[in-house]
């Protein structure tokens, strides 16, 4: 038994270790896990207090899978509810569907009765209106959702080196099972429905008993277009080590061409139980904690570097 997670996922790992002990699954102690970060409204990047879109709503994406049989469920631009994870679960065990977003998410959620919750909090709100300004003023502010130009507005307010967070969490039960499960508010200042990696199986996340697991946070565009999470199982199975895996995709991502290309990390774990991390940033960690341990311990994520280039269509939307 163990979990592998990023480093935000320390407010709920020992939770998620207890359940595991317990003989819970894996996907219990995911969502265990990842429901005390979206309730931390210290991180800005998941559930509550995660930074808002350009018209200052908070939107969120979640995504999780079992190895054991490949279920997947995730929801994505969903609104109103602090814990999209279990939602996501409950799409995953109810409907013959894998992905409901936007409305339909909302709709979903109300109907299993799942809490609705205010996500904004003053805080998030301050660093949106800054994030804005000196180009709006308080009033532009408050008509931002009547306004046809927002997409000269995201390229000026999407910083990729500031702006994002997910978490990530992996488990193995005791029966063996893997689960791997994430969560995020996304980028802040995203165009409204925008969607990352992190509710899309093979992008963000992805499980397979029989080769591992592996989850990103970062450039989520990126991770779609690279299909990221899937593509370091399937180097596993085409029978590379999960270190010479997680390096093919990592130089994956290198390869992307176009203009918007910044930071990405990943975890991931092989059927032996094996764990490692990555990313595009130095100094990077992340998490492991084997039910031998008292507390997780956190370790260095191997560096890659990925070619920065960032280029902005239109420097000035006045
Ligand atoms: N991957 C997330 C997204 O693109 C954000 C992040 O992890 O930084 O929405």
């Amino acid at each position: 038994m163990f979990l592998v997670a990023s480093h935000n996922a320390h407010v709920g790992l020992n939770q998620a270790m207890d359940v595991l002990r317990s003989g819970g699954s894996a996907v219990d102690a995911v969502e265990t896990a990842i429901r005390a970060v979206e309730a931390n409204a210290d991180d800005h990047s998941v559930g509550l207090g995660g930074y808002p879109n350009l018209l200052g709503e908070v939107e969120l994406d979640a995504g999780l899978m079992q190895g054991h049989d490949l279920t997947s469920g995730a929801v994505a631009a969903l609104r109103g509810y602090l814990h999209p994870i279990s939602i996501a679960r409950q799409v995953m065990e109810r409907l013959p569907h894998v992905f409901l977003v936007g409305d339909g998410a909302v709709r979903f959620a109300a109907e299993i009765g799942a809490k609705p919750a205010t996500l904004l909090t003053p805080e998030a709100q301050e660093t949106w209106a800054r994030g804005l300004q000196p180009e709006l003023a308080s009033d532009d502010l408050a008509r931002m959702n009547k306004r046809h130009d927002l997409s000269r507005w995201v390229e000026i307010a999407t910083d990729p080196e500031r702006t994002r967070g997910t978490v990530n969490v992996i488990a193995c039960d005791r029966q063996g099972h893997l689960c791997v499960g994430v969560s995020t508010s996304g980028w802040a200042w995203k165009y409204p429905g925008r969607v990352g990696d992190s509710p899309v199986a093979g992008a963000g996340f992805y499980a397979d008993d029989r080769y591992g697991a592996a989850a990103c946070t970062g450039t989520g565009e990126m991770a779609i277009r690279a299909a990221t999470a899937h593509s370091v199982i399937l180097y596993m199975k085409i029978g590379l080590s999960l270190g010479e895996a997680g390096r093919r995709a990592m130089h994956d991502l290198n390869d992307l061409g176009g203009r918007y290309i910044a930071g990405m990390n990943f975890i991931a774990v092989d059927r032996q139980g094996n764990h490692i991390g990555f990313s595009s940033y130095e100094d990077a960690t992340y998490l492991h904690f084997a039910e031998t341990m008292e507390a997780p311990e956190e370790l260095p994520r191997i560096h890659i570097p990925l070619r920065q280039r960032w280029v902005k269509v239109q420097e000035d939307p006045a």
